[in-house]
């Protein structure tokens, strides 16, 4: 995995916001960690831990207040317009909600050609229309709904029509900011099944934001686990789940239901006392010490820092 050519690089990001009362929300708070290409990261983390917001600040949807991220070598904050320009074209974005992100009376054929014509990636009407065509039934729908309006779609649908957007200009890095969250159950694990087909067919990086472990285990190579602004746990998926070290982690995937009763009796549960602290006012220290089991009194005084304690396996904990 370390040998793969880095798409990402991300070093001590910083972002804090000041609220009308003039008191600081460290929502990103000395998060580091790299992207590789072909991979998908997952980030996981309650709602408020910083997961989306240090999503766009890695794309430079929003000012960074410290740290660095490096794209392909390149300054995100420092790109001149030119380099800004081929930038949007290759990092591209899948919304959240696919009902507030795409306007409902444009037609699904504008949306995605969009781009392709931003970019200049088509010679001519006739090759524009083949690829939005194409990424119609790339994303399992067909040529016949390319006329129809948004409004007319389902959740489902209009996530599939706003991957397509994304993927019109050909990007190598998606971000996935919480893509199946506004829809259905049922429909989510399609949205999930057809990223990770585009993602092995296009040898896309990702980035997957969720704010549920469950959701990110199939897609994810590696998952990072953020908890009030900082990430506490970074590994690859297979042995967050088989051997999760950070207190935090275990007790989110002890949260995780288990259809078999049989085994659901045999699973430990990691009760996780009180509330998640504001954000305006974290604790010193770990930010976890108020609700982890294993608080000692280090923790209520130091912030740990993020140590490997095996190979690939980051954790930022006292205990190790
Ligand atoms: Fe718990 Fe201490 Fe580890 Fe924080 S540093 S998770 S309080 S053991």
């Amino acid at each position: 995995m370390e040998k793969r050519r880095k798409i990402f690089e991300v070093k001590h990001l910083q972002k804090y916001y000041f609220t009308q009362q003039k008191q600081q929300l460290k929502a990103v708070d000395d998060v580091s960690f790299d992207i590789y290409e072909g991979e998908t990261l997952g980030i996981v983390g309650e709602s408020g831990c910083g997961k989306t917001t240090c999503g766009k600040t890695c794309l430079g949807m929003v000012d960074k207040t410290g740290g660095e991220v490096l794209f392909l070598g390149k300054d995100v904050h420092a790109m001149n317009r030119k380099e800004h320009f081929e930038f949007t074209k290759k990092v591209q974005m899948v919304f959240q909600d696919p009902y507030a992100s795409l306007d409902p009376h444009q037609k699904v054929y504008q949306i995605i050609a969009e781009g392709i014509q931003i970019h200049k990636i088509a010679k001519n009407k006739k090759e524009e229309e083949k690829l939005v065509f194409e990424l119609l039934e790339m994303v399992g729908l067909n040529v016949e709904h390319a006329a129809r309006n948004v409004h007319e779609f389902s959740g489902g649908q209009r996530q599939r029509i706003g991957i397509a957007r994304a993927l019109s200009v050909n990007p190598e890095f998606l971000f996935c900011d919480e893509p199946i969250s506004a829809l259905d159950v049922s429909i989510q694990a399609q949205i999930i099944n057809l990223l990770m087909k585009l993602q092995k067919e296009r040898n896309l990086t990702m980035l997957f934001i969720a704010h549920d472990l469950s959701i990110v285990k199939h897609i994810s190579d590696r998952i990072g686990v953020m908890y009030l602004g900082k990430m506490v746990e970074l590994t690859r998926s297979d042995m967050l789940y088989a051997n999760p070290k950070h207190p935090y982690t275990q007790a989110l995937l002890s949260a995780i239901p288990i259809a078999d009763p049989d085994e659901s009796k045999k699973k430990e549960k990691v009760m996780l006392a009180g509330d998640v602290p504001s954000p305006l006012n974290p604790p010193k220290g770990c930010r976890f010490a108020g609700r982890c089991q294993h608080c000692m009194e280090i923790c209520k005084t130091a912030d740990p820092n993020m140590v490997e304690v095996e190979e690939g396996h980051f954790v930022a904990c006292h205990l190790y």
